[in-house]
């Protein structure tokens, strides 16, 4: 498929900038009929891509599958880069960029066999939705906007990210906007994450998870009995950490998710560890719980040295940490996407959450995170859910923000 040229015969073209103008050009209604065109074929990549496993870390071979799709829609530049993420341009008139991303990766654990089943007109796997919906959202985009060869004012990129679940830490996102230059260049981004039209996260949730490990020298639970307990160290904290208070407003959590230790029933364990996530929309919140964490995890350890003879040890280790950010009630991305709502008929709530748009957001980039349409549920389960239909309804409306973001070019001025 040829790239469209934003300056054909050399003459200057009219840009379109603002909604009404780009819905009553004659573009947008190929675009509409494109978008119903696509579905089954939409559907079609969303169970192949879902079915590639790709867990955070392990991503290769999913983000190969879509490097491949950017170059059959023709994208330019397709590349993996050097953490693996998968990236591909659309040149437009300017070298200012709008970024659409989505995640690869999934929290379905490895070896976990993913097969996509149809139900009612379901699609049902791990996966599917979050964040195959948002991957087939970046797709359908694509494909709208190559084969109604629209040209834009300022360049896209798309990108396929990964490590945004789990321990993921946001690396990919980080490693695209630790680039100073890109950031310079970028107008807007725009993060497709799971299904839906009735959210935009504008603010990211900011997070940080601790790996927190106690040893001891251990020994037998009979001749041995009375030696210092890192398990029993580490339920003293966890007593601890349910003691302390958390604000309602604004919200912080703190979890303990997950618990290890010991190796027989009959041995005193030489280590205990669990993991722990703090998440916070206030940064002061998350150093406050950080403390609270380190002098709870040093209380459970004083409390059995003293109780046996002495000897633990502890290390709170980071496992990841999410930067607070919120985008400014005078943005334009919300402004626009405000806008496209109310010509959709569409509501949208605002909300805080923790994705790939922390980054950015974080930078002092315009993002926001949304939907990529349709509906679904059991997120994060083996029971997840997506219903495609509506889909379009989001795909509409993720292209009219982007061309508002991007300007479109119209017929060349006489
Ligand atoms: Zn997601």
């Amino acid at each position: 498929m040829p790239l469209p040229r934003p300056t054909d015969c050399g003459a200057t073209r009219r840009k379109l900038s603002t909604l009404p103008e780009i819905v009553e050009h004659p573009n947008w209604r190929k675009m509409v009929r494109t978008v119903q065109e696509q579905r089954e074929w939409l559907d079609h990549l969303q169970i192949e891509l879902t079915q590639i496993p790709a867990p955070t870390f392990q991503e290769s071979e999913r983000a190969q599958y879509m490097a491949d799709r950017f170059r059959e829609l023709g994208l330019q530049h397709v590349r993996l880069d050097k953490v693996g993420n998968a990236l591909g341009e659309r040149a437009g008139s300017n070298s200012h960029l709008v970024i659409v991303t989505a995640h690869l990766d999934t929290v379905a654990p490895p070896g976990v066999p993913i097969e996509v089943k149809r139900n009612n007109g379901r699609l049902c796997a791990p996966g599917i939705s979050d964040n195959g919906a948002g991957l087939a959202a970046m797709l359908g985009i694509i494909a709208t906007l190559q084969k109604t060869e629209v040209a834009t004012d300022h360049s896209l990129l798309f990108a396929a990210t990964v490590g945004e679940e789990g321990e993921g830490d946001l690396y990919g996102m980080r490693h695209l906007f630790s680039q100073p230059d890109l950031c310079r260049r970028t107008a807007g981004v725009f993060v497709l994450d799971g299904s839906a039209t009735d959210h935009i996260t504008v603010a990211g949730l900011g997070s940080r998870r601790f790996r927190v490990e106690i040893t001891g020298p251990g020994g037998h639970s009979w001749s041995d009995f009375g030696r210092v307990n890192p398990i029993l160290a580490l339920s003293n904290a966890i007593a601890e950490l349910s003691r302390i208070p958390l604000p309602a407003e604004p919200r912080a959590s703190l979890n303990v998710g997950m618990i290890h230790g010991g190796t027989a029933v009959n041995a005193i364990p030489q280590s205990a560890w669990m993991k722990v996530d703090i998440r916070s929309t206030r940064a002061e919140e998350l150093d406050r719980l950080t403390q609270a964490l380190e002098a709870a995890v040093r209380a459970g350890v004083e409390q059995e040295n003293k109780r046996g003879s002495g000897g633990l040890e502890a290390k709170v280790v980071p496992l990841g940490n999410r930067p607070v950010s919120e985008l400014p009630e005078s943005a334009r991305i919300l402004q626009t996407m405000r806008e496209v709502n109310r010509h959709l008929g569409i509501r949208s709530r605002l909300e805080c959450s923790s994705t790939d748009a922390n980054i950015p957001l974080s930078l002092g980039i315009e993002a926001i995170a949304t939907g990529g349409g349709g509906s679904s549920g059991d997120a994060h389960t083996l029971h997840e859910w997506y219903d495609p239909r509506g889909r379009d309804l989001g795909l509409k409306r993720l292209l009219l923000a982007i061309l508002v973001t991007a300007g479109v070019l119209g017929e060349p001025e006489s």
